[in-house]
């Protein structure tokens, strides 16, 4: 059966779980969400979820558990939220260990002070309708190189990447009730299985 794992290391792992469920079920597929903390545990999933957080605890974690080494080697597709956008970047303006699966650079908190938490309505390449997308002191990209794709902005900066089966938004679709930022991951993940 297929396995998601919500990576429980710190920031807001439950909300995650529930939105996957809520899109597995909607999606009518049968699959295990489950939190998980070892890099064994993450080498059993067919995909991972990096749910959003400090970034730098998240970061500093994922390498003491040498769960970067199990993504990488097992080409484990990842979703990443916000602190996880930034964890799936190659380069962002701190020093702090990345997975560096997309090939772009993010700026962090990137929205300035006055935009710390914000909701837009977002056009999505690939969405029919509007998603509506929730900021906290959220990401942007930058620098995306040709071969990732580019679904969406707002103001100009650039806040949801996908390349080969990896995802990244700067919002945080788990802090919302449609699924189809989830859904949208589980058929990269089901691309991979099958
Ligand atoms: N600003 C945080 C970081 O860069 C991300 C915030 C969030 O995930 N809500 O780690």
């Amino acid at each position: 059966m297929m396995k998601i794992g919500i990576l429980d290391l710190q920031g807001d792992v439950s909300e995650h779980q529930l939105m996957t469920e809520k899109a597995v079920t909607r999606m009518n597929l049968k699959a295990d969400v489950l939190k998980v903390k070892t890099a064994s545990e993450v080498a059993d999933c067919n995909g991972i979820v990096i749910s959003g957080g400090e970034s730098t605890v998240i970061g500093r974690l994922i390498k003491e558990n040498n769960i970067d080494t199990v993504i990488k080697e097992n080409q484990i597709p990842v979703l990443g939220t916000c602190a996880g956008m930034v964890l799936l970047g190659q380069q962002t303006d701190y020093e702090q260990p990345l997975l560096g699966l997309i090939p772009m650079k993010v700026k962090r908190n990137g929205f300035g002070r006055q935009k710390l938490s914000f909701e837009a309505k977002l056009k999505l390449k690939t969405m029919e309708d509007p998603y509506p997308g929730v900021f906290i002191r959220a990401p942007y990209a930058l620098d995306v190189k040709e071969e990732a794709v580019v679904l969406g902005q707002i103001h100009d900066k650039i806040i949801a990447v996908a390349y080969k089966n990896h995802l990244a938004t700067a919002f945080h679709p788990e802090l919302t009730g449609d699924t189809r930022i989830h859904e949208y991951f589980i058929k990269e993940v089901l691309n991979c299985v099958e």
